[in-house]
Order: C-alpha cells, then sequence, then structure tokens
C-alpha cells in the first residue's frame, strides 16, 4: 500500500493522508506541477497557505530559516502531534506556491502511523491541506473524501477515522510572543505551562486577517446551520426557520466532554446535513470561558449562517 502510494506521486497524482485531525490531501513540497493540482481538485484560492507535514523534528528545521528554543520545547512536547508552528521559512526549501508569498512556514509532525511512515518512505515533507472542496466541512473518514473528490484521480491511504476530529491549533512564533491562529484540541491549558516568565501567548485578533483560515466562511455543511449560544426554544426555533426560509432544523448534539465533542463534530454534521433541511447547534455562552470549547466554537462560528446570541423575548 505505502510503496504504490510513493509511486502514485510519480504518475502525478495526489495522495490522500490520514492523520489524527483531519484527512489530507498531500503532494511532496518540491513538485510544484503536483501542489497546483492540491489547489485545482480543491477549488481553494492560491492566497490560501499550506500546511507542511514532516516526520519529525529534524525535517522540520530544514524548513525554517531559524529554529528557536521555545519551538523545540514545543515539538517536544507536542510533536508528533495536532500543533502547527508558525515560523519563518527558508526559501529554498518552501516555496511561495506553499505559503502564499508570505515568509512563514506553517509546520507539523501528525500523530499518526501511517502518515509518518508515509511521510518517511517519501523522504520528503508533504504540504497537505484537508481533503475538502474550499469552504466546506473537513473529512474525518476515508468515505467522507471519496464521497468529495468522486471522479478524481487521487490515491487513497485508509487510516481509519481521525481521533482528533477537528484541524490543529496553529501558533505563530516571534520572539517571546506565540499568537494563537488558530484554536484547536490543543488549548491554552496545555500550552501556558510551557512558558518562560518572559514569553507570553496571545489571541490573534479577528479583525485581522493573516490567512483565508480565518475568514468568516468555512467548514461548512451542504445545508444552512444556525449556531445558538442561548437556549433555543421552541418559539425561537420557529422564528429561525421562517427568517432563513426553511421549515425545520435538525439539532445537531455534541456530548458534553470537549475531546469527545471535537472528534464526532464534523462526522455529525456531514450525516445529519445528508438527511435535513437545516441544521442547529447550540453551546451556552459560557463554554467561551474553558478553553478546551474555544476550536469547536471557532468551527461552529464559521460553519454557521447565522449566530443567535439573544435569548427569546417572545
Ligand atoms: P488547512 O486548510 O486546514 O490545512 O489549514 C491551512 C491554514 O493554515 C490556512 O488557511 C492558514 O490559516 C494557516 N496557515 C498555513 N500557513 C500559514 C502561515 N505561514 N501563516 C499563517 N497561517 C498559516
Ligand atoms: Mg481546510
Amino acid at each position: 500500500m505505502m510503496s504504490s502510494a510513493v509511486e502514485a506521486f510519480k504518475q502525478g497524482r495526489l495522495v490522500v493522508l490520514p492523520t489524527e485531525t483531519v484527512y489530507g490531501l498531500s503532494a511532496p513540497i518540491d513538485q510544484p506541477e503536483l501542489l497546483k493540482k492540491i489547489f485545482t481538485l480543491k477549488e481553494r484560492p492560491f492566497f490560501d497557505p499550506l500546511i507542511v507535514h514532516v516526520h519529525d523534528t529534524e525535517q522540520a528545521k530544514s524548513l525554517v530559516a531559524q529554529w528557536p528554543e521555545i519551538a523545540e520545547r514545543l515539538a517536544k512536547a507536542f510533536w508528533p502531534g495536532p500543533l502547527t508552528l508558525v515560523l519563518e521559512k527558508n526559501p529554498t526549501q518552501v516555496s511561495d506556491l506553499i505559503t502564499s508569498g508570505l515568509n512563514t512556514v506553517g509546520i507539523r509532525c501528525p500523530k499518526h502511523k501511517v502518515a509518518l511512515k508515509f511521510i518517511k518512505e517519501v523522504g520528503v515533507p508533504l504540504a497537505a491541506p484537508s481533503a475538502n472542496k474550499f469552504g466546506k466541512t473537513s473529512p474525518t473518514s476515508i468515505e467522507h473524501v471519496q464521497s468529495e473528490f468522486k471522479e478524481q484521480d487521487v490515491y487513497y491511504l485508509d487510516g481509519g477515522p481521525c481521533q482528533v476530529g477537528i484541524e490543529s491549533t496553529i501558533v505563530g512564533i516571534k520572539g517571546n510572543t506565540l499568537t494563537v491562529l488558530r484554536s484547536g484540541v490543543i488549548s491554552e491549558k496545555e500550552l501556558k505551562p510551557l512558558l518562560k516568565d518572559n514569553e507570553k501567548l496571545v489571541y490573534h485578533s479577528s479583525h485581522e486577517v493573516v490567512a483565508p483560515g480565518q475568514v468568516k466562511h468555512h467548514y461548512m455543511p451542504n445545508v444552512p446551520l444556525v449556531f445558538f449560544r442561548t437556549h433555543p426554544t421552541d418559539n425561537l426555533l420557529k422564528e429561525v426557520c421562517k427568517d432563513i426560509g426553511v421549515t425545520q432544523l435538525q439539532s445537531l448534539e455534541l456530548p458534553h466532554e470537549a475531546e469527545i465533542a471535537a472528534r464526532v463534530l464534523y462526522s455529525n454534521m456531514r450525516d445529519k446535513a445528508k438527511r435535513a433541511k437545516g441544521l442547529y447547534c447550540y453551546i451556552d455562552k459560557s463554554k467561551d470561558q474553558d478553553p478546551q470549547w474555544l476550536g469547536i466554537i471557532d468551527r461552529l462560528n464559521k460553519a454557521s449562517q447565522l449566530q443567535i446570541t439573544e435569548p427569546d423575548q417572545s
């Protein structure tokens, strides 16, 4: 299976890469034609940079201008795992096509044995965004990917259902400051204890778009999704249905534990969207205070066409 996947690149085909977060659509970073194919197949704009996947820290070091000690600390603690580090790139190794002309590169070492073995066997880091059409829900099983790229000639590496279920936490490193560019299951709760006294962690302000992963709409299911941050009473639900022009909204229930909720979020969203005219999900506002829910809340904010924050007044 592995050797035919390596062979697939030589035949000009992309390889679907299983990781613990979501499935990726991969190409070696030194093959511009294949990299371009990622953007074409996904219908992804070229201004959206790709994350580069490595099999170990040594390979990561070859991609950057400098490997600061804080990166070493984070990599030791969380790699392989769902954390992407954004660092100044080594321009001889990482092209502008991958980074959309930015002078930084996002790097991750995934915690999935198929992915690690494959990257090692290819011998070159792999650029891989999520294996879905641009702006749509990310795939957490091989079946999701197959349904999205039906008629496309891509090679599928099956790694079973994704255990994390939402995309990696992305952290930019500049001097003594870590900036959370995208929330994920590695939250400030896990990151902060690793920081020294003179280092700080900040959140990227949503007003400033660094890359399109931070734009308003992303991860969207095929039917409208309404995100309730206040209890959805029957009256409120009826009003919202009228407002958005659907007859009924089906509830997207999430497990109480953040880790499990992240794991099932996208697959539940996809399954329900197949049978419903519209979906709604309710997560109480108080969960904003819990770092472990931030990744899930971020995805629902972007996947929903409407957020309801005010209680029913009628
Ligand atoms: P995905 O499509 O899930 O693989 O995520 C890719 C996202 O990673 C992009 O949309 C960006 O938000 C982010 N990203 C990748 N590279 C960089 C970078 N050099 N600087 C900032 N964000 C980046
Ligand atoms: Mg994506």
